[in-house]
């Protein structure tokens, strides 16, 4: 049985104190949520204050970005050990938001997950297929090229140490999400593929989560999915009584 995730992405939103008063809102409206595992990504410079909110709670804190090497000469980056000393526990690796504006490839995405694995964190790998891929047919050929170049390294075990999150580029912050059913065979052909390179044993296992214009109107409809595991939830995540509604999917 997975263990479903609901997982915010803030990205460029929220001060320190912003992230303080979203925690002192969202851990009493979810003190009695045990069914799910819950993630939230800051930007860096909130990464501190979450954590301290966050602690003895059930949420977990992860990053949305990180560089391949530990340290260097690499102005402007941050390394997986400077996360982990942070207090994460993830990092999201390949969103398209990096993919498309930032340059971040498969062979990017390999190291970084390489990296996080080397510092005792686990990664929030993205996959997803822009509108042209999938208007093209393209849309499977797409994440299965992702998945082989960003997962090249792992063998079974690091596989625990992974949540895959679908996310179509045509459903991201568009307000236009895949349907239940569209998400579904994507999610299918995931696992499909991570069956035929790590074992099925490692696929049934493995944490798939779909992302892309995610509310508390839908949550229930995707949930309601075997194969979608969770969610990654950009604009949705920020007000926190609407990532409490998503959180609480199942129940009122
Ligand atoms: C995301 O940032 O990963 C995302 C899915 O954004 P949104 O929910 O706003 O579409």
């Amino acid at each position: 049985m997975r263990r479903p995730v609901i997982t915010g992405n803030w990205k460029m939103f929220k001060t320190r104190a912003a992230a303080r008063e979203f925690f002192d809102a969202l851990l009493p409206a979810i003190a009695g949520v045990d069914h799910c595992d819950i993630v939230v990504a800051p930007p860096f410079t909130a990464l501190d204050a979450a954590v301290e909110a966050a602690r003895g709670s059930r949420v977990a804190v992860a990053a949305q970005d990180l560089h391949w090497e530990s340290e260097g000469a690499f102005t402007g980056e941050v390394s997986a050990p400077m996360l982990a000393d942070a207090g994460c526990a993830y990092s999201i690796v390949g969103h398209s938001e990096r993919r498309q504006l930032f340059g971040e490839t498969d062979e990017t995405v390999r190291r970084k997950i390489r990296a996080l694995m080397d510092a005792g964190l686990s990664a929030i790998a993205c996959v997803g297929e822009t509108l042209e891929e999938r208007e093209s047919g393209e849309a499977e050929a797409t994440v299965r090229g992702q998945l082989a170049g960003g997962l090249a390294e792992l063998t079974g075990s690091g596989l625990s140490h992974i949540i895959v999150a679908y996310e179509p580029v045509w459903a991201i912050g568009t307000g236009r999400t895949a349907t239940p059913d569209v998400a579904a065979a994507m999610h299918g052909v995931i696992r499909d593929a991570v069956a035929g390179r790590f074992g099925s044993a490692e696929a049934e296992a493995l944490r798939i989560l779909y992302g892309g214009s995610v509310k508390p109107g839908n949550i229930a409809e995707l949930m309601a999915q075997p194969d979608i595991d969770g969610a990654l939830v950009g604009g949705a995540s920020l007000d926190a009584a609407s990532f409490e509604s998503i959180v609480r999917y199942p129940a009122p």
